[in-house]
C-alpha cells in the first residue's frame, strides 16, 4: 500500500505527468466554454425557429378566422392536430371572457393553463411548464378581431431532444478527445523529457566516477539539445580541470620530493655530524633559502593552475604594450650589461594598446627577458620589438643565445621542463608555463622558433584593444 502511494506521489511529481495534467485541464476548460457557447446559441436558435413557427401558425389561423369564423377554425384545429401531433401541439380559441370556443384535442393537455395574457396588442409568446412532462411548452396568444383569443402551444420536446443529442455527442467526443489528448500529451511530454532523463542518467554515471561519459544529443527539440550540449561542455571543462589537478598533483609529488629530500638530508647531516663539524647557522640559512625556493615554486604552480583553469580573474584594462616593454627592458638592462649582452628595443609604432592585466603581462615579459639573458652568452644581443599585424599586437624577444634543440622545442612550455643545457642555470622550469597560461588567458598565443647555437625568437600575439 505504501509503495503504491509513494509510486503515485512520484508520478504526480514527475514533470511529464504535470505537463500532461496541465494541458488536459486547459483543454477541458476551453472545450467546456466552447461547448457552453454552442449549446446556448443552438438553444436560442431552436427557440427562434419555434417562435417563427408559432407566429406563422397564428397568422394563418387568424386569416382563416377572418375569412370563415369559428366554424372554419374548429375544422382547421382538428386537421392540424391529427395523430401524434395532438400530443405536442394544441390550438384553442377563447371568448373575450376566456371561455373555450373551439380547440384541438385537449385531452393530452389536461391541466395546462389556457390563460391569455392581459396585454392585448400583437402576438404574445411565453414558455410554460407542463405538469407531468419534463418538457416545457412555448405558447403564443393573439387577440383576434371581435375580442376572441387565439392560442397555439407547442411542446419544446423536439428542441430538448436535439439539445440532448448534441450534449451526448459532445460528451462522447469530449471523453474520447480527453483520453486521446491524455495519451498524446503523455507521449509528447515523455519524449521531450527523455532528453532530460538522459542528462540525469549521465549525471548519475558521472557521480559514480565515470567522467568520460557524455550525454548523447538526440532530436527531442532545441531546448533539450541545448541542455545536452551545455551539459557536455560543462563536463569537458570539468574533465580538463580534473586532469589539470591530476597533473599538478603529480608535478608536486615529483618535483617537490627532491628539494624536500635535500633539505631533510642537510638537517640530518647537521644532526649526525660530530659536534662542531657544522656551523648550524649556515645550515639553517641554506635550509631557509631552499624553503623559500620551495614556497616560490608552490606559489608559481598554483598560479599556473589557477590561470589555466580560469579561476584567476585578470583585470582587462587598456595598456600600452610599447610602454610596458620599455619599462621591463629598463629593469633588465643592468643584468644584461653585467653579462656583456646588448639589450635593445625596436618599436615601429609609438604605442600599441592591448587589453590586459599589467602585472600579469609584466611577468610574461620578465620571464622572456630573464630567459633570453640567461641563455645568451657574453657578447650576444637581445632585441625586443613590438609591432601590429593581423589585428594583433606582436611582441618579439629575439636573442643570439644558445638556442633550443629541436627535440626540446615541443616541451619547453610544459611545467618543470628544462633543457639539458639549462641544468646549470638557475630556474625551475615553470617560467614559460606561467607565461603561456597568462597569454592564453588574455586570448593570445605564444610561439617559439630557434636555431641551436644561433639563438631563439619568442613571439607573443595579443589582440589589439
Ligand atoms: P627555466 O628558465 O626556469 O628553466 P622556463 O620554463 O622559463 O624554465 O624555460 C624552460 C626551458 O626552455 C629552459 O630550461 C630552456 O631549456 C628553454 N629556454 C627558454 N627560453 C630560452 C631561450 N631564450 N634560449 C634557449 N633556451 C630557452
Amino acid at each position: 500500500m505504501r509503495r503504491i502511494l509513494s509510486h503515485r506521489h512520484r508520478l504526480l511529481q514527475s514533470v511529464t505527468t504535470r505537463l500532461t495534467l496541465f494541458h488536459l485541464t486547459l483543454f477541458g476548460i476551453a472545450s467546456l466554454i466552447v461547448f457552453a457557447l454552442i449549446h446556448l446559441s443552438l438553444s436560442y436558435t431552436l427557440l427562434e425557429m419555434t417562435d417563427k413557427y408559432l407566429r406563422d401558425e397564428i397568422k394563418e389561423e387568424e386569416n382563416l378566422f377572418n375569412a370563415g369564423g369559428i366554424e372554419k377554425l374548429r375544422k382547421e384545429f382538428i386537421n392540424e392536430s391529427l395523430g401524434k401531433k395532438r400530443l405536442t401541439v394544441f390550438y384553442a380559441l377563447l371568448s373575450p371572457q376566456h371561455n373555450l370556443l373551439a380547440s384541438s384535442d385537449l385531452a393530452p393537455w389536461k391541466g395546462f393553463p389556457l390563460v391569455p395574457p392581459s396585454k392585448e396588442e400583437g402576438i404574445r409568446l411565453r414558455t410554460l411548464p407542463r405538469s407531468g412532462d419534463p418538457h416545457k411548452v412555448r405558447v403564443a396568444w393573439k387577440r383576434l378581431k371581435g375580442g376572441a383569443f387565439l392560442g397555439i402551444g407547442k411542446s419544446l420536446k423536439s428542441n430538448d431532444e436535439i439539445l440532448k443529442n448534441v450534449r451526448t455527442i459532445f460528451g462522447y467526443g469530449f471523453l474520447s478527445m480527453f483520453a486521446l489528448g491524455a495519451l498524446l500529451g503523455w507521449i509528447v511530454s515523455k519524449r521531450a523529457m527523455a532528453g532530460v532523463e538522459r542528462v540525469t542518467q549521465t549525471a548519475i554515471q558521472i557521480g559514480r566516477g565515470d567522467l568520460s561519459r557524455r550525454v548523447p544529443v538526440g532530436n527531442e527539440g532545441k531546448e533539450i539539445e541545448e541542455l545536452a550540449r551545455a551539459f557536455n561542455n560543462m563536463l569537458d571543462r570539468i574533465q580538463l580541470l580534473v586532469e589539470d589537478l591530476e597533473r599538478v598533483t603529480n608535478d608536486i609529488a615529483h618535483d617537490l620530493r627532491s628539494p624536500l629530500t635535500r633539505i631533510r638530508g642537510m638537517a640530518e647531516n647537521a644532526l649526525t655530524a660530530p659536534p662542531g663539524a657544522h656551523d648550524f647557522r649556515d645550515v639553517a640559512g641554506t635550509i631557509i633559502e631552499e624553503c623559500d625556493r620551495l614556497v616560490g615554486l608552490i606559489n608559481t604552480m598554483l598560479e599556473i593552475a589557477q590561470t589555466d583553469s580560469g579561476l584567476t580573474r585578470f583585470s582587462k584594462v587598456p595598456l600600452d604594450l610599447c610602454r610596458l616593454v620599455r619599462e621591463a627592458t629598463e629593469l633588465f638592462q643592468p643584468a644584461a650589461e653585467d653579462k656583456g649582452i646588448v639589450l635593445q628595443t625596436n618599436f615601429p609604432e609609438d604605442s600599441l594598446s592591448v587589453l590586459g592585466d599589467k602585472t600579469a603581462l609584466q611577468r610574461v615579459l620578465a620571464n622572456l627577458l630573464d630567459n633570453a639573458i640567461k641563455f645568451t652568452d657574453s657578447g650576444g644581443q637581445i632585441i625586443v620589438s613590438v609591432r601590429a599585424g593581423g589585428g594583433n599586437a606582436i611582441l618579439e624577444v629575439r636573442d643570439t643565445g644558445v638556442g633550443i634543440p629541436p627535440g626540446d622545442l615541443p616541451h619547453i612550455f610544459e611545467r618543470f621542463y628544462r633543457g639539458d643545457k639549462s641544468r646549470s642555470t638557475q630556474g625551475n622550469g615553470l617560467g614559460l608555463s606561467l607565461a603561456l597560461a597568462i597569454v592564453r588567458a588574455h586570448g593570445g598565443t605564444i610561439e617559439v622558433t630557434s636555431t641551436p647555437g644561433a639563438g631563439s625568437v619568442f613571439t607573443v600575439n595579443l589582440p589589439i584593444s
